[in-house]
């Protein structure tokens, strides 16, 4: 994944990308990431990124000429690129979005908001208004490394193993299923018995049953888009017999 991010706090993104998978993605070549402060697109002594709102109220808005200029400089190289534009009124982020952009070669340029957001007309220079949830935040920053994120842990080799990946919630239109590690007793609390018993189908038959359960329980609008099989809904069912069951 390449991208540039025009925003007017560069310095968020340091801690995140230098940390953990990001940062091995990055050494390894698999994502890079080039920061560009819209102050810097500025032409006035006092580098202004925002003006008062036409008709009043409350708040700053970012203005429309560094934001113009920051995205003519990218395209000065010819490199295509997704312009992205952060926004809780954009469509919403979710896995198969993710496992979209994982796929495209092209730059993607994410513009971070502030304050009240970003003149409007800002929006005819960008290909999408992406949201990361039904909520506000302070600015698109965090929004951007929730992207890329998310997009880099699909790109092959920057998982150290790729099952991780494969086996992880939504990515089977399901929430993901229970995990244990030792100690097998902790505090009277004990590891499921059929993850200790070596039988790999049973143990696949568990899985699937609990996230199943979990999907159910948690976010029941999943099912119906998940493409259950058959033994899903025999599963579902036995679920709903006996919802406190343990297999
Ligand atoms: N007044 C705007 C509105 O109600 O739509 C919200 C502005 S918000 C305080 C400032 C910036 O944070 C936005 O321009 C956007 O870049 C970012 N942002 C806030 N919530 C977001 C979300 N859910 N998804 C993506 N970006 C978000």
């Amino acid at each position: 994944m390449k991208c540039d991010v025009l925003t007017i706090f560069p310095g968020i993104f340091d801690a995140y990308l230098n940390e953990s998978i990001l940062k091995r993605a990055r050494e390894k070549g698999l994502l890079e990431v080039r920061l560009y402060n819209i102050r810097d697109f500025t032409s006035d002594p006092h580098r202004s990124v925002d003006d008062h709102p036409y008709g009043g109220g409350a708040g700053m808005v970012f203005k429309p000429e560094p934001i113009f200029r920051a995205v003519d400089f990218l395209r000065e190289d010819g490199e295509p690129r997704r312009i992205i534009l952060l926004s809780p009124q954009g469509r919403p982020f979710n896995q198969s979005t993710a496992e979209a952009y994982a796929r495209q070669t092209q730059r993607f340029v994410f513009i971070c908001g502030r304050y009240e957001g970003i003149d409007e007309r800002v929006k005819t220079l960008v290909d999408e208004e992406v949201s990361i949830g039904d909520y506000v935040i302070t600015g698109g920053e965090l929004a951007a490394l929730v992207i890329i994120d998310a997009v880099t842990r699909l790109i092959p080799g920057a998982l150290g193993d790729k099952r991780s990946a494969e086996d992880e919630s939504f990515s089977w239109g399901l929430l993901d299923y229970p995990h244990y590690t030792r100690p097998r007793e902790f505090r009277g609390l004990q590891v499921p018995e059929v993850l200790l018993s070596g039988n790999h189908k049973e143990i696949w038959l568990w899985r699937r049953k609990q996230a199943l359960k979990k999907t159910l329980r948690a976010r029941p609008d999943l099912l119906e888009k998940a493409g259950l099989t058959d033994l899903d809904r025999k599963l579902l069912s036995e679920i709903r017999e006996s919802p406190d069951g343990d297999a």
